[in-house]
């Protein structure tokens, strides 16, 4: 056969069916664990109760899904491995309401084209079941079969007729890896169903099936987060409801690997509910950390289209912002009410010196708190507070100034117990507010420079700086460029320290804005920044007055209890520990 060369035109053909089935087998199977979203897919489709993965090899040398469910009808059985055969939709206007997983009928036929695959089914109370075989798309064998009622399917020999695949394939363990990922999403999408993976003859996942989310999320992930998370319920009067669990700010990850989203059951990758959540953490986790979320979302089938993507990974809203706000604010409000301070507690398991672990403050003792708040601020009873007021702000007690330890923290009381506060990271969080306030009234408070500093900058540094011009005006930074890599600055934000290095000042805000996605990223890291450089020091020694009027402007402020890093401003010592430490109770 003569390849095209690029040159001389060649005849057009339809192509042969074998090469159109494999080109086709491309964009749905692409690795082993492709074949396994599949094959689980229509196991869930077909209303299974359990699902048994089985892989030797990562998955290249065997997969075997096996399911309870309706099972698929001799009669079926080869027409189910034709391209474009699906029992899911009928016609043209079903595919605006896809309810099943599958719809695409490409899964068993692109399957058939790149593997050795074998078919076992009995219908769900019916006496006989059959067997059907397919290798590189030809039926090779067909018959009777006894087993249980249910799908088996067995495919081995994967992409041995396409080599240029396998040699994309990562190692046994790293595909094995992403298949563990795969049943883990869907146990976490389906927890009423129950799903075991076994690789080389070892269980690596069961999960419990019992209908439980938390339970499911508790064969995923370790005790630790379990322990943070919190629960998300939320709806938004119009058919759209959110669900599910996000971990407490205290608990992070260096990536974004456990944010999982469901919509309408079905995983899938989206910036738009990504940047939903990211939102929702903002000033509450550390820079470059990441929350666990795992959120389900469901939505009228006809507000939602699934058929954009070949593995149907990605899903289209229809009205995407009203699905960005719903899950926005269902994980901001809750983020910020449980925001707790966190509680200095001894060890119970050890005697002798006390250690201090620190765990999360339940959300009811919040609630407690802030109720006493009420009284103990001079606020008349049944005053509400006014309505502009942050949760926050009312979760954080008037406290009552002790005194400085280490030249870094105050102590203070409150209604709870005793407190003790970074005054860093405290002063941090006020800065940080004002200056976004400031910036975002286009009103910064800027000192000028007695002399203009001119400042050296590298390509990127000059290619932030036009960027985000305007930004590092309403922050406070004043000047213009001066020639191709000169910055002439003439004046600063007010609220950085008198001894803070202008220039180092300046280089560091272009370093943040160069990194920065948007502008709303870009503001918050210009403010975090200018915040950190403006705050009191570890070390510096505070007038009583001047405690006061820190905490006072804490008080004040939209999320007082964590630095714009994320990081904690207080811990409480609460009263009845104190009571249980001292024998009193
Ligand atoms: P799709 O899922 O898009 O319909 P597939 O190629 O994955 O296409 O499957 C083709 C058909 O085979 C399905 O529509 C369904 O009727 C049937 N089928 C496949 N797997 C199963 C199973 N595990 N249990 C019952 N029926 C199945
Ligand atoms: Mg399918």
């Amino acid at each position: 056969m003569r390849l095209y060369n690029g040159i001389e035109p060649m005849t057009i053909r339809i192509l042969d069916i074998s090469v159109a089935s494999k080109i086709a087998a491309g964009e749905v199977v692409e690795r082993p664990v492709s074949v396994v979203k599949e094959l689980v897919e229509n196991s869930l489709d077909a209303g299974a109760g359990q699902i048994v993965v089985e892989i030797e090899g990562g998955g290249v040398e065997l997969i075997m899904v096996t399911d309870d469910g309706h099972g698929i009808p001799i009669l079926d059985m080869e027409v189910a491995f034709e391209r474009h055969a699906t029992s899911k939709i009928v016609r043209d206007a079903d595919l605006e309401r896809i309810a099943t997983m599958g719809f695409r009928g490409e899964a068993l036929p692109s399957i058939a084209a790149v593997s050795s695959v074998t078919l076992t089914s009995r219908v769900r109370g019916s006496e006989m079941g059959a067997t059907i075989q397919f290798r590189g798309s030809e039926m090779v064998r067909k018959g009777a079969a006894g087993g249980a009622e249910g799908t088996s399917i067995t495919v081995k020999e994967l992409f041995i007729n396409v080599p240029a695949r396998l040699k994309f394939l990562r190692s046994q363990a790293a595909e094995g890896g992403r298949i563990h990922t795969l049943v883990a999403q869907l146990a976490l999408a389906y927890p009423e169903v129950r799903f075991q993976l076994r690789a080389n003859g070892r269980e690596r996942f069961v999960s419990p099936g019992n209908g439980s989310f938390r339970d499911a999320l508790a064969k995923v992930y370790d005790t630790e987060v379990m322990e943070s998370l919190l629960d998300v319920a939320a709806s938004d009067g119009e058919g759209r409801r959110t669900w599910g669990c996000i971990s407490a700010p205290s608990y992070s990850r260096a990536n974004r690997g456990a944010i999982n989203f469901y919509v309408n059951r079905r995983w899938v990758q989206s910036r738009l509910l990504s940047q939903a959540v990211e939102q929702a953490y903002l000033g509450m986790l550390m820079v470059g950390k990441h929350p666990l979320v795992a959120l389900h979302l469901e939505l009228p089938l006809e507000q939602v289209d699934v058929n954009v993507h070949p593995a149907k990974r990605e899903v289209r809203f229809h009205h995407e912002g009203p699905v960005f706000s719903l899950v926005q604010r269902a994980a901001r409000e809750l983020l910020v009410a449980r925001s707790p301070v966190p509680v200095v507690q001894p060890d119970p398991a050890l005697q002798g010196p006390v250690t201090l672990h620190i765990r999360q403050q339940p959300s009811s003792q919040v609630a407690a708190i802030s109720r006493q708040e009420e009284g103990a601020d001079g606020r008349a009873e049944g005053e509400k507070p006014s309505a502009e007021l942050p949760l926050l702000a009312q979760a954080l007690p008037a406290l009552r100034v002790l005194g400085q330890a280490s030249g870094t923290y105050i102590s203070a009381e409150g209604p709870g117990g005793i407190d003790l506060i970074d005054q860093h990271a405290a002063h941090e969080r006020v800065l940080f507010e004002r200056v976004r306030q400031q910036s975002r009234e286009r009103q910064p408070a800027v000192q000028g420079l007695l002399t203009p500093l001119s400042v050296e900058l590298l390509p990127a540094q000059m290619q932030a700086m036009e960027r985000w011009r305007e930004m590092l005006e309403s922050h406070g930074f004043l000047g213009e460029p001066f020639g191709e890599r000169t910055f002439l600055l003439r004046g600063v934000p007010t609220e950085l320290r008198s001894d803070t290095d202008a220039e180092a000042m300046l280089i560091e805000a272009l370093e943040l804005l160069g990194r920065a996605q948007d502008p709303s990223q870009a503001g918050d890291s210009l403010a975090a920044s200018i915040a950190c450089h403006g705050a009191v020091r570890a070390g510096d020694s505070l007038t009583h007055e001047e405690m006061g009027g820190l905490l006072r402007q804490l008080e004040a402020s939209d999320s007082p209890h964590t630095c714009p890093h994320g990081r904690p401003t207080m811990l409480q010592l609460s009263t009845s520990n104190l009571e249980r430490e001292f024998g009193r109770r």
